[in-house]
């Protein structure tokens, strides 16, 4: 299941400064809210705690406007993150907290996806206290959507920020007409997992060069025919991934920066054959990583 493709929210982002609306939204008894604390949010074990605010006020106490992320609408209702200020208050609200990695199993597409964007804008605002300017203190508006510094004379506004990165089916076909494809294992991973070519885009640089750049330095390979599949949020922790393919122009492996400890050129037979004796793992199933390479697979 290629997860985070939930596309019945709608964000309504024109809506986000208009404080009579918000707060309607809040007080309307169909709302629900999800505590939120880093990149970890109120859990039951069924998935997502989601509370009602009469709920939500029993647990944190006095609620403060500031605290709302606005996530939008869907079917009518309203979705809303509230961001606490430690993890001890989250633990006061439910006796679980959870982070994403670990809920994805058991959340609905829904909640997978609105998890995902309140942790993403939740990082965001962990890490944007102060102002990147002149080192004031930040403080949110526009129902969590910016940060803008309290310097009066500086008063810079700061918008939430998605890091893209690229990951890369990198594929050859060989003289008599056999397909492989390249898949590599970082050292910190389970035994026999192996993945695509991927990495961050660096400033100034278009995909398709981050992509050629990706497949040098890890393992040595040009390629030639660059080509957009799909992307998907990757929210650990504020990432976009963009998934490509193309072809190998090369195909001598060399583990230039040491990223990766081991790659290797598979044939589709060697996958289902490795898989079937244990010897190999491909990644999650519910990343664009694993959709990439089984639409290859197919
Ligand atoms: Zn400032």
């Amino acid at each position: 299941m290629f997860t985070f493709q939930f596309d019945q929210l709608n964000r309504q982002g024109e809506m986000r400064q208009d404080n009579a609306f918000i707060k309607s939204a809040i007080d309307h008894p169909n709302t629900l809210f999800l505590p939120v604390f880093r990149q970890t949010v109120s859990s039951t074990e069924k998935g997502a705690n989601w509370l009602s605010k009469s709920e939500l006020a029993e647990r944190v106490g006095k609620l403060s406007d500031i605290h709302f992320i606005y996530l939008g609408l869907i079917d009518e209702q309203h979705y809303f993150a509230y961001r606490v200020s430690g993890q001890q208050a989250l633990e006061t609200i439910s006796s679980n907290s959870s982070n994403l990695r670990s809920l994805i199993a058991v959340l609905n597409e829904r909640d997978s996806y609105l998890v995902n964007v309140a942790t993403a804008l939740n990082q965001w605002h962990s890490v944007h206290q102060f102002c990147g300017y002149c080192g004031n203190e930040t403080y949110a508006m526009d129902s969590g959507f910016v940060r803008k510094c309290s310097n009066q004379e500086c008063a810079k506004q700061h918008f939430p920020r998605t890091d893209p990165a690229i990951i890369v089916a990198i594929t050859h076909t060989d003289d008599k007409g056999h397909e492989k494809i390249l898949l590599g294992r970082q050292s910190t991973w389970e035994e026999n997992r192996y993945s695509n070519v991927a990495g961050f885009v660096e400033p100034g640089e278009s995909l398709e060069q981050a992509v050629k750049r990706e497949a040098l330095e890890e393992v040595g390979i040009e390629l030639s025919q660059v080509e957009y599949i799909t992307s998907q949020p990757w929210p650990f922790p504020q990432s976009v991934m963009l998934g490509f393919k193309a072809k190998a122009v090369t195909t001598e492996i060399i583990l230039k920066d040491k990223e990766l400890e081991n790659a290797a050129w598979f044939s589709r037979e060697e996958i289902h054959n490795l898989i079937k004796a244990e010897k190999l793992i491909l990644p999650m199933n519910y990343s664009i990583s694993r959709h990439i390479i089984d639409l290859w697979l197919k």
